[in-house]
């Protein structure tokens, strides 16, 4: 099986319509010349528009919405039925064992701050210094080993078969790796690292905050232990994400949230104190009101996926990213920013640099002239950003569109991207 499934499907015209309307397709922005322009959202990597079918159904459930998990009405006992069958709906989007939990989180970087409360005593955390950084920061409690950005899967494989046959005593250990970048859409080697963190002992964490909207993932197939996406890079509205994965590390530590829901039963003690027995499932980590809206609006967008079919979603954005490059190779200045070589499988995500122009202004400038939105800055990756352009990895920058030269620009886009767009 090839390392990056659905990378050899062959381009049709039968597989490169849009196959999935979004929302604010038709959104009119002022110019910086007096007139306006139709909206060319290229920032699909922030935040991708939401899906129409997934407003749809969110807007049809809206009047029957009630509190899920405590109310005997009728109106509560549906919103439960449909808060744990969109948690049935990702996992099997996922393609999760039967045994794993998915966990409603606010975002990837809610996951991934959850699994690091979770860690055991002792546990050594090990990450790539090319991570964004609600992947490379959460770890604070841990021992933690950066390892150098490789040049190549292989290389990346190779590093961690040594840090991880290098670590002593062999305790556990917990290995956090993207599944596509941020910066350069590149597609990580998930699998063969999952084989390498299992043959020494160690657990995977897989960040697909930007893997899961343009590629399927399947947690049994990739063999990772746990995996972390966000509902708004998946055509889904703000505020909603998923933990999902194996449940022991989970149901052994205390709550990430101490409150109503997580706990079982609490009961006052002679001493004035009170003693709580916690939940051992989900609930565990899902104290407090949850989301219902964000968590069926995640579902019906997984679902709206699943039903176009991602052969359709990648052949498409595989064309759009030949135009793409195609129109920027015609730019002697354009450098566009690699860590695998030119070839490697990316998603719709690319970044690159204009020699000699700066390049929050000529983001700013792509908007007020031709109403084009992309991101400017370091893109909360800042080390591999800094190596990318040749600056010092170490050097501290600000998160967002720094003002400074050493930043770059990303176009990313999706589903709803039509043609001249690009
Ligand atoms: N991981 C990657 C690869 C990302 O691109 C992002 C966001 O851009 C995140 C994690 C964090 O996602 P969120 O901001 O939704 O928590």
């Amino acid at each position: 099986m090839s390392a990056y499934p659905h990378t050899a499907v062959t381009d049709s015209d039968a597989l490169c319509d849009v196959p999935l309307p979004v929302l604010g397709r038709d959104v009119t922005v002022p110019l910086a010349d007096g007139g306006e322009i139709t909206y060319a959202a290229l920032d699909y990597a922030a935040s991708a528009p939401a899906l129409q079918r997934v407003w749809d159904d969110v807007a049809a459930y809206a009047p029957y919405y009630g509190s899920v998990h405590r109310g005997a009405g009728y109106l509560s006992q549906l919103s439960t039925d449909l808060f744990e069958n969109s948690r049935a709906e990702i996992a099997r989007f996922l393609d999760c064992r039967p045994a794993d939990q998915v966990v409603f989180t606010r975002s990837t970087t809610d996951s991934l701050n959850l699994l690091a409360h979770v860690l055991p005593a002792g546990c050594e955390v090990f990450v790539f210094e090319t991570e964004h950084h609600a992947a490379l920061l959460p770890w604070s409690d841990a021992r933690v080993t950066v390892l150098d950005a490789p040049r190549d899967p292989a290389q990346a494989v190779a590093t961690l078969e040594r840090a991880l046959a290098d670590r002593e005593p062999y305790g556990p250990a917990l290995v956090c790796v993207t599944g596509a970048s941020n910066v350069t859409g590149e597609l990580w080697p998930v699998r063969d690292l999952a084989a390498a963190a299992h043959a020494h002992g160690a657990r995977i964490v897989l960040d697909a905050a930007q893997l899961a909207p343009h590629h399927p993932v399947s947690v049994r197939d990739l063999g990772v232990d746990w995996v972390a996406f966000s509902g708004h890079k998946l055509y889904a509205p703000f505020g909603s994400g998923v933990l999902a994965g194996r449940a022991d590390w989970l149901q052994d530590a205390e709550p990430y949230l101490a409150g109503g829901g997580a706990s079982r039963t609490v009961a006052r003690r002679a001493d004035g104190g009170v003693d709580v027995e916690w939940h051992t499932t989900v609930a565990r980590h899902e104290a407090g009101s949850p989301n219902v809206i964000g968590a069926y609006a995640i579902a019906s967008a997984c679902k709206a996926l699943t039903e176009a079919g991602f052969d359709r979603l990648v052949a498409r954005e595989r064309q759009l990213i030949a135009t793409l490059r195609a129109g920027l190779a015609e730019v002697p200045a354009v450098r566009v920013l690699t860590l695998f070589g030119d070839d490697h499988p990316r998603v719709g995500v690319l970044s690159f640099v204009v020699e000699g122009w700066n390049s929050s202004r000529f983001a700013a400038a792509l908007s007020a002239e031709y109403g084009i939105g992309v991101r400017d800055g370091l893109f909360c990756a800042h080390p591999l950003v800094r190596a990318l352009l040749g600056g010092d990895p170490a050097a501290p920058g600000e998160c967002g569109a720094p003002a400074s030269s050493l930043a770059a620009i990303r176009v990313s886009f999706g589903a709803g991207t039509p043609d001249e767009h690009v």
